[in-house]
């Protein structure tokens, strides 16, 4: 499986390590909410399709993306960065896009 990484291009998913599910959305951490708090720790989505991601290219850049992959096909149809301002970042660290 190949993941075009934003910054270095096109690489193989050996370089990269899979850091969760991009959908969920931490609670308030002054919240007691305990069923929100169970189901941002342990809740977790298992699609057949289109699934959004964060990995981190941590064999490259170390930078981290959000990946629209497909859980039937391994099919990646989007790879952007996780924040706007990491291109930033990455060019003062020297790291070529
Ligand atoms: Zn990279």
């Amino acid at each position: 499986m190949l993941i075009t990484c934003p910054y270095c291009g096109p690489r193989d998913a050996i370089e990269f390590t899979y850091q969760g599910d991009g959908n969920r959305e931490r609670p308030d951490p002054a919240s007691q909410d305990l069923d929100a708090w169970n189901d941002y720790v342990y809740g977790r989505l298992n699609p057949a399709g289109d699934h959004n991601e964060i990995w981190q290219h941590s064999g490259g850049c170390r930078m981290h993306m959000r990946v629209v992959r497909n859980t039937l096909t391994h099919a990646i149809s989007s790879a952007v960065p996780a924040r706007g301002d990491t291109h930033a970042r990455a060019k003062r660290r020297g790291v070529k896009s």
